[in-house]
């Protein structure tokens, strides 16, 4: 049974309080101002974000996956996703720059770690600590849980993209509750859902798309070569 339809994924019910995941070829930017289908994309995302979340796992971080169906498909636990969409910024770019008015690539003093509300209809806005617990969306325990786990999630994923020299520029996670009360990360964490520079600070991510800047399969076909060490 389909549980939910979003821009780049198809989420079905399974047994045993189990989800699957399904990646869509379908590419959506600027809350579906712009959209596409790139044939194979969804392979491609699928693969990473299955290494990526593996990698999470052995890092110590409790995930909702479980392991890879098929080319297109994740077998995961079922959450209660907590409707707030973490984002982790290593260097300013994308929102953060239009925000701020600052120049795409300048450097941070520190991590930033943002809140912003999942909900296309508002286009996602950036939402602070007290409006989060004033308005009922998690607790402030909760919030210091996703953002330790954001920044041990950042540490893992910054060293491993310098080893394969690719920065990593900014991502977007989210969370949400198993049944059994733990707080899980969940969705997909692949070239849809962060931006990855060259040291030419060319991208290998989805501003390709957004910003018809090049070939979108081929950087993500790069960015997988390299985790597979190829
Ligand atoms: P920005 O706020 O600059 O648009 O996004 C920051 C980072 O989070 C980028 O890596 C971007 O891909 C990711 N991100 C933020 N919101 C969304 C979203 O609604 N969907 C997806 N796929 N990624 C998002």
């Amino acid at each position: 049974m389909l549980l939910y339809e979003g821009k780049a994924k198809k989420i079905f019910e399974a047994e045993n309080g189990r989800v699957t995941l399904f990646f869509k070829d379908d590419a959506t930017a600027g809350n579906r101002a712009k959209e596409a289908q790139f044939k194979g994309k969804g392979q491609l995302n699928c693969e990473i974000s299955a290494i990526l979340f593996e990698m999470m796992r052995n890092a110590g971080i409790k995930t909702h996956y479980i392991s890879k169906k098929d080319e297109r498909t994740h077998l995961c636990h079922k959450l209660n996703i907590i409707p707030i969409e973490v984002i982790v910024r290593n260097i300013a770019a994308g929102t953060f720059c239009k925000r701020y008015g600052l120049d795409v690539g300048q450097t941070l003093d520190n991590v930033i770690v943002e809140w912003c509300v999942k909900d296309d209809d508002l286009n996602d806005p950036p939402i602070c600590d007290d409006a989060i617990t004033a308005l009922g969306m998690a607790t402030i325990d909760t919030l210091n849980h996703l953002r330790d786990q954001a920044l041990k999630i950042n540490d893992v994923l910054t060293q491993l993209f310098k080893s394969l020299d690719l920065k990593l520029v900014d991502f977007k996670l989210e969370f949400g509750y198993h049944a059994n009360g733990t707080i899980l990360l969940g969705d997909e964490i692949c070239p849809d859902t962060m931006r990855l520079w060259n040291k030419n600070n060319e991208s290998f991510d989805k501003d390709l798309f957004r910003l018809d800047s090049g070939d979108l399969l081929a950087g993500y076909k790069e960015v997988l070569n390299k985790l597979e060490g190829k």
